[in-house]
């Protein structure tokens, strides 16, 4: 072990801001538990396993019995007992002993499978007794879990406060359940700046770091952390001065962002009066309310996939009405964009055979290049009845506010022809049964495929807007994946070849008369609002968090001046060049 030292780390800078605060490595089951196939002459070794792991949880308790029935407190002698009699239960005997057999796969992710499911069926009922068994299966299951693989293991929900989260990856749905005011920080070793997890650390204000070889944590006595998401430092075992200094720092950003945050109602125009329509990206449908707290015009993309990731099921199509119902009414008229599923790429979904919606993922699971397969549109018109389902929901939604649909990664003008298609069949049926919806539910496509870019002319005349989604635009264009952190210095956002794009897409549409907006990470990139502006958007799709600092730069900004920024920088043709004359010319 190496004594506890001041040591610099420098990785990749992915979400701003300081944390400080005390290292988690950070496991959990979907990433550790993993399924390996097993032979029919290492059943019975599997099952000895298990059942060692169950009689040595067997021992805990008894132990733990024992010493309460002297120490006290009586209730914890009465649940240890209930626990005890838990692993007596079929389930955890023969039930789960038949399933290792039958499904052939190790112990570990069988029996997390199943507990998994008998957790869902316990939670889905509401009696006050049923959420204490739940809260008894997750305890013992935790038990036996930990004697099968006995490493150190924690839950994102169940991170005590101040905690830096170590570990090699992150994924949007853990993301998505960190809580800001308990995680201060991420750092791992794989991620991009534009994957999926990074945006929501961003759209939560967590510094993030990514780049950063995790194994060396291990070889180091930890005691504290500081991490600089701006300039992509970790610091490990900070001294006095260093922790001084970043305490100030943070001190000072938080003040600034507050500051900047109490204007955030301020119309967004430049300073010559054009008007800059600014809209909010959303993952969660309960944070609608901060939409409108924050001075957005409404929802410009929802990224409706998230409601599988988190519960990975799909919700049915009245749970998913019920959803976009409520949003509708709450956005009181303002329009709600409802990108459908855009599921795959690094959107990943690991499940059993035996779980409800496995079918769907058994093909595109295993995937070589799962950004360049099954993903969005592509996966939903190969299983129409899951688009049908949210189609109709949204339709039926639509009756309670301004809803509109986008459909992520169009790479040919057929799947938006397709999707208008089953649009005008589910309004056709809906109107027959006398279910009531919107006049007018605008359909638009996502610009972000090359393919689409290069034919938003065609898509631009049949769709009704078309939202260009730089993030994956940059990635396919460039060929450098968004979640790669050794592909960064090629993922330019600014590359002369995507401005060109840009251009051709706010032109195509002005020319269709069909609104544009963009909705990619850069539209929040205060170094880049001005450009964009020239360029011709109006509007501007950002996590709520960074409406402020977009508003801010626009009200600094005239249109003339933003154009004079755009023509010059399509002049340049390399992406080193271009980054030179942006850094120098839009300094204010
Ligand atoms: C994009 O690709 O720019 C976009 C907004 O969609 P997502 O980040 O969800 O892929
Ligand atoms: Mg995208």
């Amino acid at each position: 072990m190496v004594p506890a030292e001041e040591v610099i780390l420098r990785g990749l800078p992915v979400s701003k801001g300081i944390g400080i605060g005390f290292p988690i490595f950070f496991s959990n089951w979907e990433e550790d538990v993993q399924e390996v196939e097993i032979s029919d002459k290492d059943i019975d070794r599997e099952v000895d396993r298990y059942r060692k792991a169950l009689h040595q949880s067997r021992e805990d308790l008894e132990r733990l019995r024992k010493m309460s029935l002297h120490e006290g407190p009586p209730e914890i002698v009465a649940i240890l007992g209930t626990h005890l009699e838990m692993m007596q239960d079929p389930m955890m005997t023969t039930v789960m002993e038949d399933k290792i057999r039958d499904l052939q796969r190790n112990t570990e992710s069988v029996f997390h499978h199943l507990i998994e499911e008998y957790k869902k069926r316990f939670s889905k009922l509401q009696d006050s007794y049923f959420q204490e068994r739940v809260r008894d299966l997750v305890d013992v299951s935790r038990r036996i879990l930990n004697h099968l693989c006995p490493l150190q293991r924690t839950k994102m929900s169940e991170i005590p406060n101040n905690s830096i989260i170590l570990t090699h990856e992150l994924v949007p749905s853990e993301t998505v359940e960190a809580n800001s005011s308990l995680v201060s920080a991420f750092v791992t070793a794989a991620g991009g700046i534009t994957s999926h997890a990074a945006i929501i650390a961003r759209a939560k204000g967590i510094p993030f770091v990514a780049n950063i070889d995790i194994k060396l944590f291990k070889r180091i006595e930890l005691q504290s952390l500081v991490v600089d998401g701006s300039q992509g430092l970790v610091i490990i075992n900070p001294n006095r001065k260093t922790l001084k200094k970043y305490q100030a720092i943070k001190r000072t950003q938080q003040e600034s962002y507050k500051l900047l945050k109490s204007s955030t109602h301020l119309k967004g125009e430049t300073v010559d009066g054009y008007e800059v329509r600014i809209f909010a990206n959303l993952e969660n449908p309960k944070e609608v309310d901060l939409i409108l707290k924050n001075g957005a015009l409404g929802v410009g993309l929802f990224r409706s996939e998230y409601l599988f990731l988190s519960k990975k099921e799909f919700p049915s199509e009245e749970e998913q009405f019920e959803i976009y119902k409520k949003m509708a009414r709450q956005l009181r008229g303002r329009p709600l964009v409802i990108r459908i599923f855009d599921i795959g790429g690094d959107k990943k979904v690991d499940l059993l055979p035996e779980q409800r919606d496995a079918k769907y993922f058994a093909q595109i699971g295993h995937e070589l290049n799962p950004a360049l397969g099954c993903r969005a549109i592509r996966f939903l018109l190969r299983f129409p009845e899951l688009l049908e389902a949210q189609l109709r929901a949204i339709i039926r939604a639509s009756a309670f506010g301004e809803i509109h649909i986008l459909i992520p990664m169009v790479s040919d003008i057929s799947e938006l022809r397709q999707v208008q298609a089953f649009v005008k069949k589910i309004c056709k049926e809906l109107k027959e049964k006398g279910i009531k919806f919107a006049k007018t539910i605008p359909v638009g496509c996502m610009i972000e495929v090359p393919s689409s870019a290069i034919m938003c002319d065609s898509l631009a005349q049949e769709a009704d807007f078309l939202s260009i989604g730089t993030n994956d635009l940059v990635q396919y264009v460039m060929a450098a994946d968004r979640s790669n952190p050794h592909t960064v210095e090629l993922y330019f956002s600014t590359h002369p070849s995507i401005l060109r794009l840009i251009r051709m897409v706010v032109a195509s549409s002005n020319c269709a008369r069909k609104p544009v907006i963009l909705c990619g990470e850069c539209a929040a990139d205060p170094s880049l609002i001005p450009l964009l502006l020239g360029l011709g958007i109006r509007e501007f799709s950002v996590a709520v968090r960074h409406i402020p600092i977009v508003k801010h730069t626009i009200r600094k900004w005239r249109i003339l001046e933003a154009c004079r920024l755009a023509e010059g920088a399509l002049e340049h043709t390399a992406a080193q060049e271009l980054k030179e004359y942006l850094a120098a010319e839009t300094v204010r």
